[in-house]
């Protein structure tokens, strides 16, 4: 799919430097007539403490804040609404962008583990039969500062992981998830350990393989929802195009390159993909690939005719699974009150 790519905004005359990165900083100070070190520091500020303002930033000279005042901004998405779950600790926050659309992220407090969910596209192309997100639409890629800036403009100091796991299919918006990923995980940005990042994609094989070449020790989760060719296109219109057999090929692509495993999410639908039948072809699939199995009972979406699989079937699942795969893990899902929940998202 080809489609343009969004890069940083420019206003009439002045640009943005939210999503720009150290390598563009050096030019544009190269460019000014300044030292290209002060890259760092420039990012610093954006991201590790994010300054929105240059007069903020006084270890520049001020000859430097007043030069980069006049050609450039710092844009910063805008906390639009803040839900907060009564069940389980967990929140819904709405951005509002520049240009008016608005996307959500998820907080979620586990004692020390608190996790952040960030979108990378407002809606999703993809179309999933079962995902809130999917039925919205696309309306566009988010821009690397969009991405980190659900983080930032949040200024909550006590995020340890980070998820791309919210609106939006972050292989389809490539190099802006991959700028976002550096700058999340670099020190002069927001100082995230890359093995706490996890980047959860539909698995578009191309991609995969892209991203196993990358040297990045992120982790990759996959959404697989079902086992067999005919389940799958019914509910993932991509599978169509990119069968399992062509998925499961990049995936131990990516495994070998990588030395890492994957996870694989299982989204338990109610009479749809919940038999043992299921859970044995699901179990034959991933024969000989290092992972671990992320089951997530459905949450309800009003509208579609899907539902959540009582929780002694969801159970039976898992014990069917277990014992011929090697991890198993069951998500309990957050925010169900709120719509915060995973594939509730829609703005
Ligand atoms: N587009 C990416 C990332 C966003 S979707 C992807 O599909 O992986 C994040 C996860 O939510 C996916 O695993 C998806 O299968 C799951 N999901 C979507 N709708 C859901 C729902 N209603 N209940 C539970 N999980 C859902
Ligand atoms: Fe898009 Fe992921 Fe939802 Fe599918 S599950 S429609 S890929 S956000």
């Amino acid at each position: 799919m080809v489609r343009k790519k969004s890069s940083a905004t420019k206003t009439s005359e002045r640009m943005n430097l939210k999503g720009l990165w150290i390598e563009d900083y050096e030019k544009l100070l190269g460019d000014l007539g300044e030292k290209r070190y002060k890259a760092r520091q420039l990012a610093s500020w954006i991201y590790a403490r994010g300054a929105t303002d240059f007069p903020q930033m006084t270890d520049l000279s001020r000859d430097l804040r007043d030069k980069l005042g006049q050609m450039a901004f710092v844009d910063s998405v805008k906390l639009a609404e803040r839900h907060i779950s009564q069940k389980d600790l967990s929140e819904k926050l709405v951005f509002e962008l520049s240009d008016g659309q608005r996307i959500e992220t998820v907080l979620m407090w586990e004692g020390k583990r608190v996790t952040i969910c960030l979108s990378t596209q407002v809606g999703c192309p993809l179309g999933c039969t079962f995902c809130a997100t999917g039925q919205m639409g696309f309306k566009r890629d988010l821009t690397a500062g969009e991405v980190v800036d659900q983080m930032i403009a949040l200024g909550e100091d006590r995020i340890t992981h980070v998820v791309l796991m919210g609106m939006g299919e972050p292989l389809l918006n490539y190099d802006n998830t991959l700028k976002a990923i550096r700058i999340l995980n670099d020190e002069m940005g927001l100082s995230v350990g890359a093995k706490r990042i996890t980047l959860s994609t539909v698995g578009i094989p191309s991609m995969i393989e892209k991203l196993a070449d990358e040297n990045l020790k992120i982790k990759l989760a996959i959404s697989l929802n079902a086992a067999t060719d005919a389940k799958r296109s019914e509910l993932m219109p991509i599978n169509k195009k990119h069968p399992l057999k062509e998925l499961i090929a990049a995936v131990k692509h990516f495994a070998k390159k990588t030395n890492r495993g994957v996870s694989f999410e299982y989204v338990l639908i109610q009479d749809i993909n919940d038999s043992e039948q299921d859970a044995l072809a699901l179990s034959k699939l991933i024969q000989g690939i290092p992972c671990k199995i992320n089951l997530i009972p459905y949450n309800r979406v009003p509208d579609l005719p899907y539902n959540r699989p009582s929780e002694e079937r969801v159970l039976a699942f898992r014990d069917y699974l277990y014992p011929r795969c090697p991890v198993v893990t069951l998500r309990v899902s957050k925010g169900e009150d709120i719509s915060a929940a995973c594939g509730q998202l829609r703005a």
